[in-house]
């Protein structure tokens, strides 16, 4: 292949914006990832280059919390139905923690499903 300016030098790779052939004097750009042919071209490639870290950033942090929200569940969910627990043991009321701490105890169970289904999905 030859360089999109010079056809009378060799191409040393093309372009990842464009594709076009670049020649190592004065038209290939190293970016790091890849070359460059023009300024342009260069832009364009460092805009898509910082949304694919941003994207990976924001798929690994996803990845992070997403136990958080089942594990606090059940933590509350077994603080509720301890003092529930308590207040039963005191013969007082003790409808009020046991029934919040089962609601709990059910919300993180489907939270626990869902992500474990989220987490086989993105994997
Ligand atoms: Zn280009
Ligand atoms: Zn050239």
């Amino acid at each position: 292949m030859q360089c999109y300016q010079h056809h009378d030098r060799a191409a040393v790779g093309v372009c990842r914006g464009c594709g076009k052939g670049v020649c190592a004097e004065g038209c290939a750009e190293d970016l790091g990832f890849g070359l460059s042919c023009s300024n342009d071209c260069s832009i364009r490639l460092g805009h898509v280059e910082a949304l694919n870290h941003k994207a990976g950033a924001a798929y690994s942090a996803g990845r992070r919390y997403l136990w958080l929200g089942p594990t606090l569940a059940a933590v509350l969910a077994a603080m509720f139905l301890y003092l529930g627990w308590i207040e039963y043991r005191n013969a007082r009321e003790y409808w009020f923690p046991a029934a919040f701490g089962l609601l709990l105890s059910l919300t993180a169970i489907v939270l626990f499903v869902r992500n474990r289904n989220w987490s086989r999905a993105i994997r």
